[in-house]
């Protein structure tokens, strides 16, 4: 059985992450969403609340599950015993990004394999950061996020502005 990580900041989750980890599903037997504690990011969301969207986007898909970890993403991989190591790639920013830290984490853990998906053309200028200013400046982001999400993101913002 090949087990497959997808590991992210998930702040929060897209319909571009959705897409690949819908790909992901079909590929592998089981694919666990990791969603990253400590990203080198600021976030909006918490470590709980990045959980709860993603699984709530995963409900129908039974072999996705979502957990949470920290420190490295194939200390992750080898305490759940994954094979593989998914991510995205949407422009060429990401495929250099993407080739350096796949080097380092071959060096740090060759048996990993690293699967990287195309983003799906509708979703491939989306990603968490553009969607969140979008979200806060009051721009429509249906259609990229599920509904709950969009949901998170009006209260969150809701808050904000208090
Ligand atoms: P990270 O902080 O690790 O980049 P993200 O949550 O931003 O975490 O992304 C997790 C993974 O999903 C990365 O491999 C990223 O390239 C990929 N990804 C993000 N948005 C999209 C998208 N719209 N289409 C395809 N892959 C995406």
């Amino acid at each position: 059985m090949t087990i497959a990580i997808y590991p992210g900041s998930f702040d929060p989750i897209t319909y571009g992450h959705v897409d690949v980890a819908t790909r992901a599903a079909r590929l592998f037997a089981k694919l666990i969403i990791g969603v990253y504690k400590t990203p080198g990011k600021s976030l909006l969301f918490t470590l709980e609340e990045r959980v709860k969207l993603a699984r709530q986007a995963m409900v129908k898909l039974p072999n996705v599950e979502v957990q949470s970890f920290s420190g490295l993403a194939i200390d992750f991989a080898r305490r759940v015993k994954a094979q593989a190591m998914v991510r995205g790639l949407r422009v060429s920013a990401d495929f250099e990004r993407e080739f350096d830290m796949a080097m380092m984490n071959r060096r740090l853990y060759p048996e990993l394999e690293l699967v990287c998906f195309m983003a799906s053309p509708e979703y491939q200028f989306l990603s968490s950061s553009l969607l969140k200013e979008v979200a806060r400046l009051g721009g429509d982001i249906s259609g990229l996020v599920p509904k709950h999400v969009a949901e998170a993101l009006r209260k969150k913002e809701g808050v904000n502005k208090m």
